[in-house]
């Protein structure tokens, strides 16, 4: 296979070879079931409880406040229609409009079943404002559901201050942190989050295992019935190997924390700088002051976002649009209308996210690169001014 360069590390990531090898013997090996009697399935019921001991490590909460679930959306999911059976009498759940459809799509469905669904603002910059939120919790309101990081610009938005909102009120409070785990340092002992989602694909473990943090205490009916796995949290006989990689994986996004934050970090802030110098008509979108360190989110006036990738794409560099091609329509993403981002510059819009895995030598290739794209796509643009 010809060479990829991978900047599209928000959609996925790459599986760690540490934590394929610390898989393998549960595919072999120890195939018992956890919930077995006998001690076959006892060694593997074992090894469970390491890698949940390993996750709470990484989050800083006890490992009993920890259900493994099939990914992000099952533990978003999870969070919203547990939290609305725990509290029936109370018909309102605040979000915003820049979630991930993994939220958004529940909600729209609970929208149709009678439920209020209140979608808190963003500004230019992709910044929510904790003001808005204070305005519009009240009694009915059985759960706030707030991503910690954005999965397109990277903004990270002030969670524990909408935790202490959502405290002071006694509402519970759920935060989709899929972008943020293995990026952004979690401490979730002396956090007002109450529920926390992660999910194993996005830090270097495969897809199909994530996790549902849930505070001791916090109200949650089962939303996966079945047998009494996970304390009766989440019936199904558990993603062994999934499990087994996500423990090892949470141990190396542990290790990996402050590599992401300083040369993952400024392998990004090369990238944006040479493009921001070589493309004019180019803008970061989202809060340059608060973003996860592996995310760049640059428009590029008078050029398709798809086009721009299709260029990219022949030279093996993956990364993905702000645009999403759905029904033959070039519509912005949600995230950027939201944001109100101009027509020509959310159709321009590219996502670069970085990962450990990337080099300067594969930066400074994309950053060659760039330019020369940006340029001759304008020569073809019909949306061009001319000079
Ligand atoms: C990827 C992602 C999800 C979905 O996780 P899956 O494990 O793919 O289901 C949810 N939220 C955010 C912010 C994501 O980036």
């Amino acid at each position: 296979m010809e060479r990829v360069i991978y900047l599209d590390n928000n959609a996925t990531t790459k599986v760690d070879d540490a934590v394929i090898e610390e898989m393998m013997p549960y595919f072999g090996q120890w195939y018992g079931n956890p919930s077995s009697m006998h001690s076959f399935g006892g060694r593997v019921a074992k090894s469970i409880q390491e890698a949940r001991g390993r996750i709470a490590e990484l989050l800083g909460c006890q490992a009993d406040e920890i259900i493994f679930t099939s990914g992000g959306t099952e533990s978003n999911n999870t969070a919203i229609h547990g939290t609305l059976a725990a509290y029936p009498r109370k018909r309102k759940i605040i979000t915003t409009r820049v979630e991930h459809p993994a939220v958004l799509s529940p909600c729209r469905q609970l929208e149709q079943q009678g439920y209020e669904i209140y979608e808190l603002s963003v500004d230019r910059q992709g910044r929510l404002n904790a003001d808005e939120l204070a305005e519009v919790l009240d009694d009915n309101t059985a759960l706030v559901s707030i991503m910690y990081a954005n999965n397109e610009t990277g903004v990270i938005f002030p969670i524990e201050e909408i935790g202490a909102l959502c405290r002071a009120r006694g509402v519970p409070f759920h935060t989709d942190a899929v972008q943020a785990v293995g990026k952004v340092p979690i401490h979730l002992k002396d956090s007002t989050i109450d529920m926390l989602s992660l999910s194993g694909h996005k830090i270097h473990a495969p897809k199909g295992i994530g996790v549902l943090f849930v505070r001791r205490g916090v109200r949650l009916v089962p939303f996966i019935l079945g047998g009494h796995q996970e304390s009766g949290r989440r019936g199904g006989t558990e993603n062994v190997p999934g499990i087994v990689g996500l423990g090892k994986a949470a141990q190396l996004a542990q290790q990996y924390l402050n590599d992401e934050n300083t040369r993952v970090r400024a392998l990004r802030d090369a990238l944006e700088a040479k493009i921001l110098a070589t493309c004019p008509d180019s803008m970061v979108n989202g809060d340059r002051r608060n973003r996860l360190p592996n995310t760049l989110n640059v428009s590029f006036e008078y050029v398709e976002g798809e086009s721009i990738l299709m260029l990219l794409n022949q030279f093996g560099i993956c990364a993905s649009s702000g645009s999403a091609c759905t029904s033959g329509s070039l519509e912005p993403s949600h995230v950027m209308r939201a944001m109100g981002v101009p027509f020509t510059a959310a159709h321009g819009s590219v996502r670069f996210s970085l990962s450990r895995f990337t080099t300067q030598e594969e930066v400074d290739f994309v950053g060659e690169k760039i330019g020369p794209i940006i340029h001759r796509l304008r020569e073809l643009s019909p949306f061009v001014k001319s000079a």
